[in-house]
């Protein structure tokens, strides 16, 4: 015997009694489960998805600070990024100018140009950001690399250049004396009498002065003859040479290297001179130039007025 319940049955209009068995409470309370899960489920949805928890909501803050650092780190990247631009537009415009040479091509300073990808549009999408400033910071650590390299490059034209402005004449031979005895151009020769081209300077000064180098070089085994007397003529290189002649003694020798300021021999009467001086000649390209405008280091601009003024007279040249 099973339990039994009374319904109300509209045909009969009575009340009926029904069987209630096992089945049916099963059923009831499979029912009363089935809903209960469902209504759980739908609950616990809500309160994960629409409402934070404390842990959950400290998360999301923190989540938003970062992307917001990671904008900063971005936008700091970019300054960065103009500071490099700065310095290469120096390098190619001051630095590599100064010293004539060619800007480096924008194949080896950029050497990822073309294979960039585009900047990311969508600044709140944190993984395209960080992606971004990776991609950012590989190209300016490939750009700096160049930069550094290019920055080799000025170091050793800049040792070049060193080399060529000590091998160009700058300072007086004689460094004590300022007047110029005969300078170059038309002087009339003392023996000879006859107006003709003074190929280079004379100064005079007593017999033994010290006579120095006026560039860095290199002794010349070749020496012209003729009235030059004892004479010495240094290879400077960069298409410069010098000579000095009439000198009582030599102190170098022929291949040896000398350099700026060098005593290199003394003054002397030797050849066809007519008296003790120094006849200085500066060559370039073969061609012999007025050695006064080589006076540049060692004078005052007052100086270089006096010595121009002395070297102007058309006087008899002591040859
Ligand atoms: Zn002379």
């Amino acid at each position: 015997m099973g339990r039994s319940i009374y319904y109300f049955n509209p045909k009969t209009l009575s009340f009926e009694k029904k069987a209630f068995s096992w089945k049916d409470i099963i059923k009831r309370v499979l029912w009363f489960l089935a809903t209960a899960l469902a209504f759980s489920v739908v609950i616990v949805w809500i309160s994960f998805y629409l409402i934070d928890s404390p842990k959950e909501l400290m998360l999301r803050q923190e989540n938003e600070q970062l992307k917001e650092e990671l904008s900063r780190l971005n936008k700091r990247y970019d300054q960065l990024a103009t500071v490099a631009i700065d310095l290469q537009k120096r390098d190619d415009n001051i630095y590599r100018a100064i010293f004539e040479s060619e800007p480096m091509p924008i194949a080896v300073r950029y050497p990822f140009l073309g294979t960039q990808k585009t900047a990311s549009s969508n600044p709140s999408d944190a993984s395209a950001l960080l992606e971004e400033i990776y991609q950012k910071a590989n190209r300016l650590t490939i750009s700096m690399a160049a930069q550094s390299r290019s920055f080799d490059t000025i170091v050793s034209l800049i040792g070049k250049k060193k080399e060529m402005l000590q091998s160009i004449p700058a300072i007086r031979p004689l460094p004590n004396c300022y007047e110029i005895s005969s300078g170059f151009g038309y002087r009339y020769h003392p023996i000879l009498k006859v107006l003709r081209p003074h190929t280079g300077i004379d100064i005079s000064a007593k017999k033994g002065t010290p006579v120095y180098a006026t560039a860095d070089g290199v002794v010349s085994r070749q020496t012209p003859g003729g009235g030059y007397g004892n004479v010495i003529v240094i290879n400077h290189g960069y298409s410069y040479q010098t000579l000095y002649a009439h000198l009582s003694k030599k102190a170098v020798k022929p291949g040896e290297r000398v350099t700026r300021g060098q005593v290199i021999g003394y003054v002397g009467n030797t050849g066809l001179s007519t008296g003790s001086h120094l006849h200085y000649e500066v060559i370039k390209d073969g061609v012999r130039v007025n050695p006064v405008h080589f006076f540049f280091q060692d004078i005052t601009p007052e100086e270089y007025e006096a010595i121009l003024k002395s070297s102007q007279r058309v006087n008899q040249a002591l040859s």
